[in-house]
């Protein structure tokens, strides 16, 4: 099969991955093997090849919002060609404390889709059955990849800065994830305040509702009972708090940050306020916002890539340049 190779030893910037037939995966006693239709590009793709992520395996394939069909290992629950999503987790020990705790997502011992294990930037791939979602047949599998990462983390973000109906919400950031956030906000009846430094983007939040929109250096014109940050920058994450209200939250959904800078606890943090990262996502994470989606019936912009063109696929991520979401049709 072909695939999207990220060799830890070899990628060089602009080159990060290598275009390559390899081996198709064989089954494993719990898994399926899913012939890929569309494969998401997400931002901790970009971390894990520019190493911002320590590499785990020396060859990788990458991606982890892959839509695909079962075309080995079958079981009545998966039949043969049922459509089905897969996500960034792609498997946990199911013993440990958090397991055991309805904390999977925070699992001793995860297993992570295009990370710890080979991914959906290739033709096939083998993932385990019962981190499998059954996708409803009606919506196209390019709009679905996006949300099988950055939708569903994006609303596992609004629950982690415990997001009441009709708040004041800042999204700070408006890539792929944030796009798909604020059609569930709205759905809320909540107020959304963006902050983002490209102009498409910031055209993008104008387009789908946010109530104000502003570049980085911006502050929302009122106190914000919320604030998500997506974008991997201690500073924005400060931007965030210094605009919140009083026990005000700040969900950080980013794997990874350049750094936080120092700042004043007594004016900033002081009040209650609190900073929370976001890790991660539990499978009903996943179930509950795919219903979501399909009910609000989110189809986020896509821009999709041949597998040929992997390294413009992260590209146009790392460089923002495309609205929406970019997915890799392999
Ligand atoms: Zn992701
Ligand atoms: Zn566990």
């Amino acid at each position: 099969m072909k695939a999207a190779i990220f060799d830890s030893a070899t990628a060089t910037p602009g080159n990060l991955l290598h275009i390559e037939e390899v081996p198709r995966p064989t089954l494993n006693p719990g898994h399926v093997v899913l012939r890929v239709i569309a494969c998401g590009v997400c931002r901790t793709d970009l971390h894990i090849a520019e190493r911002d992520l320590p590499p785990l395996k020396p060859r990788l394939i990458p991606g982890h919002q892959i839509v695909g069909e079962v075309v080995e290992g079958a079981t009545p629950d998966l039949p043969l060609n049922t459509r089905v999503g897969v996500s960034w987790m792609g498997g946990t020990d199911g013993s440990c404390w958090f397991c055991t705790h309805a904390m999977e997502n925070l699992c001793d011992h995860p297993t992570f889709t295009g990370y710890t294990v080979d991914g959906g930037y290739a033709q096939f791939a083998l993932v385990r059955s019962d981190f499998c979602y059954p996708l409803p047949p009606d919506l196209d599998a390019n709009h679905i990849a996006p949300l099988l990462c950055a939708g569903i983390i994006g609303f596992r973000s609004l629950r982690v800065a415990d997001t009441h109906p009709g708040e004041r919400v800042g999204l700070f950031g408006f890539g792929s994830s944030a796009s798909l956030a604020i059609t569930v906000l709205q759905s809320w009846g909540c107020e959304v305040y963006v902050v983002t430094r490209g102009e498409s983007h910031r055209k993008a939040a104008t387009a789908l509702g946010a109530l104000w929109v502003g570049d980085e250096n911006a502050r929302p014109p009122v106190p914000l009972d919320r604030a998500i940050t997506f974008a991997p920058s201690g500073k924005v994450v400060l931007s965030a708090i210094a605009s919140l209200r009083k026990g005000g939250v700040v969900a950080i959904n980013a794997i990874h940050l350049d750094q936080m800078p120092a700042f004043d606890y007594d004016t900033l943090l002081w009040g209650e306020r609190q900073i929370r990262s976001v890790a991660n996502m539990t499978r009903q994470d996943a179930r509950d916002f795919l219903a979501i989606a399909v009910q609000l019936n989110i189809r986020p912009r896509v821009t999709l890539f041949s597998l040929d063109d992997a390294n413009k696929a992260l590209l146009a991520v790392k460089n923002e340049t495309e609205e929406g979401s970019a997915v890799i049709v392999p």
